[in-house]
């Protein structure tokens, strides 16, 4: 079924379906500029009914058959013209795409509906997102192959712009492509806007001034905690203010349950997730989490993105970190002895196998990591402190031991005695 020109197809689908003025202009939305989908249907319904109030005059009993469809479906705008003609008062169809429903009604009623779900959910941005599959978009479909047309706007994409633009002008929210606080997905087949709400992020850094203090929550089967308190336990503070339903913790790496963080802290990110408040000062959610516990200790510096929990994971290999080791040794120390440590270890490469203790989680492979410098400080005969400056993800300990031989060089290697590490405290973590 070919029609040259629009007027043709135009008469042809209004000789089958009634449509609103939206859905008809719709049709040929992507025809005009500067023009709505109702305007474009009610130039289209005038037109119609002027050709069709030619074909009348000029041939009426031809005409009259397809007429009397033609103007049903045309609606309210033909009313006079159906009168004069077919004597009799035109009765109202219902749109063959959008139903009794009614696109504008509807549009009305998602954008009320959705102004509600943003101000009770404190949103400062939004998307409008239109759900697949629903029996207005099959009908839609099927005209738009009945009829071969080419130019049309789908449904969804004239609800979702059209909501949109309706709730900026109640609401004052703008909208935000990349990064909305909710996104409202509406749902035409049940009839209702369904709201996710997109997580929060901030990011900031810790301190963790105690020791056997775990980074994430640590459950254990018998559903105990394994250590009294964790980093990211101290972060539901900020999930409780925002009312969110909790917070994960994205840092840059971490260190053992044993060692502390200290220095510069560690940078991290918190994500809360589905929270039902926004704007709350960064201060009053700092203050929350730093009244938790007096070894922990936490620095908000802003708003952050998914796209940042991306790259402050990668960075972690690129860290450069400083740790304050004590270390015990298997012998009495010589003035010698860290003096050697000192020199030897001046920008190393240290070949580490994945230490024992981790093997149980972490796949046995071999790196590569640099030691940048060592410095050392005698404590007693047999125990010694240092400062070691070293590349991200090196693993201390084994560094001091040698991890029977899994890590070399090591401590114990140039001391020719068997070292320990006793307390480990990380003092600066660079990005
Ligand atoms: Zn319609």
């Amino acid at each position: 079924m070919t029609q040259k020109t629009i007027i043709e197809k135009v008469l042809k689908i209004l000789e089958n379906h009634p449509l609103c003025g939206n859905c008809l202009g719709r049709l040929f939305g992507g025809l005009g500029r500067g023009l709505t989908n109702e305007e474009r249907g009610k130039a289209l319904k005038i037109l119609a009914l002027m050709e069709i109030h030619r074909r009348l005059i000029e041939d009426w009993e031809n005409t009259r058959k397809k007429a009397l469809k033609i103007l049903e479906n045309i609606g309210d705008l033909a009313k006079p013209l159906y009168q004069q003609y077919f004597l009799k008062e035109l009765a109202p169809k219902t749109c063959s795409i959008c139903g009794k429903r009614s696109l504008n009604n509807l549009i009305e009623k998602y954008a009320k509906e959705s102004v509600e779900v943003l101000r009770t959910l404190d949103a400062r941005t939004f998307i409008v997102g239109v759900k697949k599959g629903s029996n207005i978009e099959a009908r839609e479909e099927e005209i738009i192959r009945k009829y071969d047309l080419k130019y049309y706007e789908s449904i969804r994409n004239e609800i979702k712009r059209e909501v949109g633009k309706k709730i900026q002008q109640l609401a004052n929210i703008p909208v935000d492509f990349t990064k909305p606080d909710i996104v409202l997905l509406i749902d035409l087949e049940n009839n209702k806007v369904d709201p996710i709400i997109m997580p929060l992020y901030v990011k900031g850094r810790y301190w963790k001034k105690g020791r056997m203090i775990s980074q994430s929550i640590w459950i254990l089967r018998n559903g105990k905690k394994k250590y009294l308190l964790s980093i990211e336990e101290t972060l539901q503070e900020i999930a409780k203010i925002l009312q969110g339903e909790r917070a994960i913790l994205h840092a840059s790496g971490r260190e053992d349950v044993d060692a502390r963080m200290l220095g510069t802290g560690r940078p991290m990110i918190v994500e809360v997730v589905k929270p039902k408040r926004r704007r709350v000062s960064l201060k009053e959610l700092e203050e929350a989490v730093n009244k938790v516990s007096p070894y922990v200790e936490v620095r908000l510096e802003g708003e952050a993105e998914r796209k940042d929990v991306r790259l402050i994971k990668m960075e972690k290999a690129k860290t450069t970190k400083v740790y304050k080791a004590l270390i015990i040794v298997d012998k009495e120390l010589e003035e010698n002895d860290l003096r050697k440590i000192e020199e030897f270890f001046k920008d190393k490469t240290i070949l580490q196998q994945t230490p024992r203790r981790v093997l149980h989680r972490r796949p046995n492979v071999t790196r590569q990591k640099k030691v940048y410098s060592v410095k050392t400080r005698r404590i007693t005969k047999n125990v010694f402190e240092a400062l070691i400056r070293c590349e991200g993800g090196l693993y201390v300990k084994e560094l001091v031991s040698g991890d029977q031989g899994r890590t070399k060089p090591s401590f114990s290697d140039i001391l020719e005695a068997s070292a320990r590490c006793i307390e480990l405290d990380v003092v600066s973590v660079q990005l």
